[in-house]
């Protein structure tokens, strides 16, 4: 894991921490390195309601910013800005809102680096929205002075960061059962392979992976 300053961690829905970067998140704490996470919205549209159903999509939202904060806990995490957009709805906000909440926190903590999704890899709309934000609120700082983005790709391969976050594994499970909502289910499951020692299951588990975006005048 690198030294870091400050590390800005960006996610347009509560979860999306949780396979990728928690145990990065929980690394950089262990480390004393002061870690900020601000999730954009509270999920209420998420796609589980419970099997059988436990919410509506008003409480979901109540749930998920419970499970969030269980999330922060098991991280070690304390500063948590939940930032209460409404899901499913980033990419209709007015142009440059989600740039100047970036550029905002940017300046505010100054961060070494930014975490978020990589800009158009990243599937869903809102995940391409924050990413699209961060981009540009990134490429908007001169050269010099621009902490690094490193973004979770979900469709493009061969990351340029690959590490291994191993001897944060419990706090990565803690934060991945945190969200209970979510991968209750299919993560009792997941996790049942992993403590049986399946390979692929804890090659995937205990190694985070980033690439490093790169701007025009880099
Ligand atoms: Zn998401």
């Amino acid at each position: 894991m690198y030294d870091e300053r400050h590390v800005l961690v960006i996610f347009p829905h509560p979860d999306d921490e949780a396979y990728g970067v928690s145990g990065t998140i929980a690394g950089q704490i262990a480390k004393g390195t002061p870690v900020t996470y601000a999730c954009l919205t509270l999920g209420e549209m998420g796609r589980n309601v419970g099997n059988p159903p436990i919410a509506t999509r008003e409480s979901l939202r109540e749930i998920r910013k419970r499970e969030l904060f269980e999330a922060a806990e098991s991280m070690g995490l304390e500063d948590l800005r939940m930032l209460g957009y409404r899901d499913k709805t980033l990419e209709f906000l007015d142009d440059g809102v989600l740039k100047q909440l970036v550029l905002n926190l940017i300046d505010e903590l100054n961060p070494s680096v930014v975490i978020s999704f990589y800009p158009e890899h990243g599937v869903h709309p809102d995940h391409d929205a924050t990413s699209a934000a961060v981009r540009d609120a990134l490429a908007e700082i001169d050269s010099t002075k621009r902490p690094r983005f490193w973004g979770i790709a979900i469709t493009k391969d061969d990351p340029e960061i690959e590490y291994s976050v191993k001897p944060f594994i419990n706090q990565k499970i803690s934060t991945i059962k945190a969200h209970d909502s979510q991968f209750g289910t299919m993560f009792r499951e997941y996790e049942k392979r992993y403590l049986a020692g399946e390979q692929e299951v804890s090659e995937r588990l205990e190694n985070e992976r980033f690439h490093v975006y790169s701007f025009d005048d880099e």
